[in-house]
């Protein structure tokens, strides 16, 4: 077995806090002798898999903490390696010195992300399945969640498997063509052939990362700047949209991000709120480098709300606004509409969404919006489909697509077929990349080390 060439690793698998409970855990296969050594209780190496066992952590004759001990082993974790961990109650301290001791006892401190990679060499889990791991630690809504788990149950995985089969069959018949030349003509039926395949192969990546951009978003927010002139109520708007969610607006930990953008969630759609600094701002600031701020805004925005007042005729600064973000994916919000219109919006062409960011109202109706313009209205879907959404991935079929066509383009232009062949190989070697079966050893090093440590 593979196991057997790894060390005994230990970390600490909780967020360090004061919480109730932090979990040791250990994994290797020395993890229940080590464990053993240090536990008073029963004897974990005689307990059954599976199974948590009360008792006491001591160093030499010192009672470090009451703890409960989980004995999992190997093959069936989730390593495949045999796991220990010990649930401590003490905190901070005493759970740092409970890991110091482990480690003195034989076990090696671990590297960010060392759990998952074991998984993942130990053939628990592919390439991309492991990475829907730290999707899912990072994940900010429900539905970006949902994206991570349908990853980690390998339907991603077993697409490009799929494609990366065919694509393997299309190469092994252009051999075969090529090594029997008894047949008439066979450059000419081999280029048919291949100009068909690449074309299938095109598609069913083309279709792939079709769903790219919606996963993207789904996952790290919709990038939106809310934007209008003093007064007309940005900063109610902005903290409406963050006060609907407050629950479900989350710190990611171990991600360093801008602290000037906060997240909120709108009817399941995930908005990265630009700026919200500048917003919060007084208005006497805004009004003196306003533009300035806004257009800075605008140009990183995937959406710009644009704010007006509905109470109140239209101004010329309002007109330059408008003018400013046309070209951005924009909602026109008409607010203040709890009190009796002046507003001459005929003027703006634009569709526009009537709100109230003091009564709280229009909400519903700006979030229908958005999903319109994201996703065709169709937020679930986006769910039940394999939808591509890490980063990594989405340039390797990238990648994988430009060299199709230039294998087309090779054929076209009536090039040999063993140049048409290397373009598709490397298609087929981009693929690979993905789930893991074609991924060079830096590559790996470097994906599990942007984990959290203790994962
Ligand atoms: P900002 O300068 O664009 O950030 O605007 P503020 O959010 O600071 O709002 C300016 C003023 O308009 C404040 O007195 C708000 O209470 C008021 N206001 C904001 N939204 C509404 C609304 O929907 N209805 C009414 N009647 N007043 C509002
Ligand atoms: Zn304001």
């Amino acid at each position: 077995m593979i196991t057997k060439e790894f060390d005994t690793i230990a970390a600490i698998s909780t967020p360090l806090g004061e919480g109730a409970i932090s979990i040791v855990r250990m994994s290797g296969s020395d993890a229940v002798a080590i464990a053993n050594r240090v536990f008073r209780g029963t004897d974990l190496a005689k307990v059954a898999s599976h199974t948590i066992n009360y008792g006491h952590i001591v160093d030499k004759e010192n009672l470090l903490d009451e703890v409960m001990t989980s004995v999992f082993r190997s093959p069936k974790t989730f390593t495949r390696e045999d796991i220990v961990e010990i649930n401590t109650h003490g905190g901070i301290a005493v759970t740092q010195e409970i890991l110091q001791l482990l480690i003195r006892q034989g076990a090696r401190l671990a590297e960010p992300g060392e759990f998952t990679k074991r998984a993942f060499l130990n053939g628990r889990m592919d390439l991309a399945q492991a990475e829907s791991v730290m999707d899912l630690i990072r994940a900010k809504t429900d539905k970006a969640a949902q994206i991570a788990v349908k990853q980690l149950d390998g339907s991603l995985s077993h697409l490009i498997g799929n494609i990366r089969q065919e694509i393997l069959e299309t190469l092994a018949q252009v051999e075969v063509n090529i090594d029997y030349p008894e047949y008439d003509d066979v450059e000419t039926m081999t280029s048919q052939m291949l100009r068909e395949k690449t074309a299938d192969f095109e598609h069913l990546l083309a279709n792939l990362l079709a769903t790219a951009k919606r996963g993207k978003v789904l996952r790290e927010g919709i990038k939106t700047a809310i934007i209008g002139r003093p007064n007309v109520g940005k900063s109610s708007l902005l903290n409406q949209l963050l006060r609907e969610e407050k629950a479900i607006v989350t710190d990611i930990a171990g991600t360093t991000r801008d602290t000037i953008s906060e997240f909120a969630n709108i009817g399941g759609v995930p908005l990265e709120l630009i700026d919200t600094a500048g917003i919060r701002e007084t208005d006497d600031i805004v009004e003196k480098i306003g533009v300035e701020r806004s257009v800075k805004a605008m140009q990183e925005a995937d959406l710009v709300l644009l704010v007006l007042d509905a109470s109140e005729a239209l101004t010329e600064q309002d007109l330059f606004l408008t003018e400013l973000s046309k070209n951005t994916k924009r909602i026109i919000l008409l607010n203040k509409t709890d009190l009796p219109e002046k507003i001459n919006s005929s003027e703006l062409f634009d569709k526009t969404v009537k709100i109230s960011a003091l009564k709280n109202q229009g909400l519903d109706s700006l979030s229908k919006n958005i999903s319109e313009l994201f996703f065709a209205g169709d937020l679930s879907a986006s769910t039940d489909d394999i939808v591509l959404s890490n980063a990594r991935h989405i340039t390797l079929v990238e990648q994988a697509l430009q060299a199709l066509s230039e294998a087309n383009a090779s054929l076209a232009a009536g090039l040999p077929v063993d140049l048409v062949q290397v373009d598709i190989t490397r298609c087929w070697q981009l693929l690979g990349e993905i789930t893991g079966d074609a991924a060079p050893d830096e590559l790996i090093t470097q994906l599990f080390s942007q984990f959290c440590l203790g994962k």
